[in-house]
């Protein structure tokens, strides 16, 4: 049996389709543009960015989830001329936050071909297990994989609030592997981020396929990943040869004795 640990945002969930879905509804029903003078697509902006720094940051330890929850949209608010700390923006961000994640939960967008990689490997259950290794709010990511119809196709959920390491951390997936009582070899990562999946799976040894859908970079001095894709299907294509080539071996060199 091998194992296929797949990323859930970005890779599988349609994060920035669906985000964005929810943020256009909150930029109404909250009346934003009144309060912030602002188009929708000027705030989105600069929330994204705000958002992604307090994710590393969460993620590095340095700030809880609950001062994610908020301050993404508080500090947001603070660059259109609000008080970020006063008692009315810290409730608002507060409700802003509860609402993003039980309307966003609702989305159902899914990347490119993800449905048909996941029906496919369901026909393939004899070879291939699959797993979910995620970072965001368990409060969001399981109901997220329920309304979108995909957590039927998996059979272990590891959430990092749950394992109490985050992703790139190698303990994270030391746990996982622990969990499936598997050995690095029998397992392939797959995500869309180089830092966060990739750079966490070679750590521990576990082959990576970087979903680069978005044309990046490897940052400096990064090893490359063991194979990289842009389309999902591309997996499929890859899984199903009888010895995917190269797919279960971190160093990218050939695996004679395979256990099966
Ligand atoms: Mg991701």
């Amino acid at each position: 049996m091998k194992y296929l640990l797949f990323d859930l945002d970005r890779t599988l969930w349609d994060f920035d389709g669906n985000a964005d879905r929810t943020y256009r509804a909150m930029y109404d029903v909250f009346g934003l543009e009144q309060m912030c003078h602002v188009d929708f697509d000027t705030f989105h902006e600069r929330y994204r960015v705000i958002n992604d720094a307090l994710w590393e940051a969460y993620r590095n330890g340095t700030v809880t989830k609950e001062m994610v929850a908020i301050r993404r949209f508080s500090l947001t608010f603070a660059e259109f001329g609000c008080d970020a700390s006063s008692p009315a923006i810290v409730r608002l961000s507060q409700k802003m936050s509860d609402y993003y994640v039980v309307e966003g939960t609702h989305q159902t967008g899914l990347m490119p071909g993800a449905r048909e990689l996941l029906e496919w490997l369901d026909t393939q259950r004899e070879r291939y297990s699959l797993a979910v290794i995620t970072n965001g709010f368990s409060e969001a990511q399981i109901p997220k994989m329920r309304t979108s119809g995909i957590d039927r196709f998996f059979s272990k959920f590891f959430l990092s609030e749950d394992i109490g390491f985050m992703k790139p951390d190698w303990r994270f997936f030391e746990v996982a592997l622990q969990r499936l009582n598997a050995e690095p070899d029998e397992c392939l990562v797959i995500g869309d981020d180089y830092k966060v999946d990739i750079a966490g799976a070679m750590a521990v040894g576990i082959p990576q396929v970087w979903y680069n859908y978005r044309h990046q970079t490897l940052p400096q001095g990064a090893m490359p990943p063991t194979l990289e894709i842009d389309n999902l299907l591309s997996l499929k294509t890859i899984l199903a040869a009888p010895e995917p080539v190269g797919a279960f071996s971190s160093t990218g060199t050939k695996h004679s004795n395979d256990k099966k």
